[in-house]
């Protein structure tokens, strides 16, 4: 085609592509005004920023995120067919997404909270998604109780003020939740930085090899930079002061070459081995003992490549439990199970049906292809003149019964079923306290405990620290000596 001589470089233009002739000046009658409806510019440029906020993320609104790539190490061939781990030194390009979980958009990074810890791996046999926390357990094992807990996290529906009676209501009534609020409430609950924090897939996922065994594997990324966190103190300042630190320190440090690396291990239980855990090993508050389920390294994580426009990239991201590869496939876990439903959905409403087809989320080393067609912001070319169903004799995309993952088996009754709890809900949380915790971590701890939750009434209080002394008696005293 001929290029239309009158076509400038660099010339400003309206979203159609016409060019504009003054961006300063809208088009008036007289020089006082007032505007007329001919400048189509000015009518587009204010309409265009009257929506530029999408809905934000109900959890993890505020977040950063990176590129980089992730190696395998070590062979783990014998445990899944995934193409992107079949041989030692095999690479793969990945976006990872660090965030908080209950604070709005432009809340501080150092907020107590768990962090969500996302890594996209574009494999060539679609996207696998790792969606999890910095924190190897959850405070609760139920999805149903999820918008419940997460409304005490949030704002007083009156006031709409952060409550610590509905956050300690809630969880001093949820006995399950002790071992991650012992880990929250540590100063693990304000890591130094995204760089300075694991990654845990708290779930088990069923990884299978190509002769169809299955295993149970948790996945552990562990930071290379070193675990290290703030004390409630220097969190306190920094939420003032510079309120994105994570964000300028993950920023940061790649734009100056310090690229951030994880190495990447994986637990492994046989099927057998699990059902001789003591406790269910798909409950979301529990972890694995390392001496039952060791560490076995089997990659490296970098991010070496900051976002060149962070609503396109970070904002826009998108991730899934559900998106997983072959050769690993969902878990019994009950949270993972409520995941796999409410992660596409929330995408479908904050980003819209073809979420999958803004660039950050689509497939970079694989192609979409099936009979999806049509829906807001089907920017591709939809499928073409190709067939819109399934079977059809036009030599559509195939199934292929190669890729089906080996069944579960399931028995039991269908009924609501309550796990039995007590005494079990606190055996890893004292764990933690008693044998792992240095004394600085058990005093900061007590004291992080006993700041927040003197905002609470009394009553709630008391349930609380009845709670921790089943945990320990000397955690309940001393949290309670420094409440007063
Ligand atoms: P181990 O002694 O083998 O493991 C303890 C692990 O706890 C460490 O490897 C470290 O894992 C993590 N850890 C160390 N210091 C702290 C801290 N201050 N706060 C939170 N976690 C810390 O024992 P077990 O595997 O039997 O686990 C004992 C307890 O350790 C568990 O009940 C759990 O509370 C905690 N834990 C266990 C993990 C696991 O997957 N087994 C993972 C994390 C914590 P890491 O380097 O991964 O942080």
């Amino acid at each position: 085609m001929k290029k239309n001589p009158k076509e400038a470089k660099n010339r400003l233009t309206t979203s159609h592509g016409a060019p504009v002739p003054d961006d300063l000046d809208s088009l008036s009658a007289g020089p006082g005004g007032p505007l007329l409806l001919g400048d189509v510019h000015l009518l587009e440029k204010l309409a265009h920023f009257d929506r530029e906020r999408i809905p934000e993320r109900v959890v993890h609104a505020k977040g950063a995120g990176a590129w980089g790539w992730f190696e395998v190490t070590h062979d783990v061939s014998r445990y899944t067919r995934a193409a992107f781990l079949s041989e030692v030194g095999k690479k793969t390009e990945v976006f990872a997404r660090f965030s908080t979980v209950g604070g709005e958009k432009g809340s501080a990074d150092s907020e107590r909270d768990p962090r969500g810890f996302a890594v996209k791996f574009y494999t060539e046999e679609g996207n696998y998604d790792f969606v999890g926390n910095n924190t190897p357990v959850f405070f609760i094992r139920d999805p149903l109780k999820f918008p419940d807990f997460i409304h005490t996290q949030k704002r007083n529906p009156a006031t709409n003020l952060k409550d610590p009676d509905m956050f300690w209501d809630f969880l001093s009534l949820t006995p399950e939740s002790i071992h991650q609020v012992l880990i929250l409430f540590s100063d693990r609950g304000t890591p130094r930085g995204y760089r300075n924090m694991n990654g845990y897939s708290g779930h088990a996922f069923m990884w299978y090899n190509d002769k169809g065994e299955r295993f149970w594997v948790k996945i552990h990324f562990k930071t290379d930079q070193g675990i290290a966190n703030l004390t409630r103190e220097e969190a306190e300042r920094l939420a003032g002061e510079d309120p994105d630190h994570a964000t300028r320190d993950l920023y940061e440090s790649i734009a100056a070459g310090r690229h951030p690396s994880w190495t990447a291990y994986i637990q492994v239980l046989t099927p057998k081995e699990a059902e001789a855990l003591p406790f269910d090993p798909f409950d979301l508050t529990k972890v694995w003992p390392h001496a039952v389920a060791p560490l076995r390294p089997f990659g490296r994580l970098v991010l070496d490549r900051n976002p060149s426009n962070y609503f396109a990239e970070v904002e826009q991201s998108a991730f899934s439990p559900g998106n997983l590869v072959p050769g690993m496939a969902p878990s019994p876990d009950k949270m993972l199970q409520g995941r796999l439903f409410s992660y596409p959905d929330t995408h479908r409403h904050r980003l819209g049906p073809n979420y999958h087809l803004i660039p950050v989320n689509a497939p970079r080393a694989a192609r979409e292809r099936n009979y999806q067609r049509d829906g807001a912001i089907r920017v591709d070319e939809n499928g073409g003149g190709g067939p819109n169903y399934w079977p059809n004799s036009m030599g559509g995309p195939a199934p292929d019964e190669g890729v089906a993952p080996p069944g579960i088996p399931v028995s039991g009754l269908a009924a609501r079923h309550r796990p039995k709890g007590g005494e079990e809900d606190f055996l890893q949380a004292r764990a933690l306290y008693e044998k792992v915790m240095s004394d600085t971590d058990r005093a900061h701890l007590e004291g992080n405990l006993a700041a927040h939750l003197s905002g609470a009434k009394k009553e709630i209080r008391e349930r609380q620290l009845a709670l921790l002394e089943k945990v320990d008696p000397g955690l309940a005293k001393n949290v309670a000596g420094l409440m007063g």
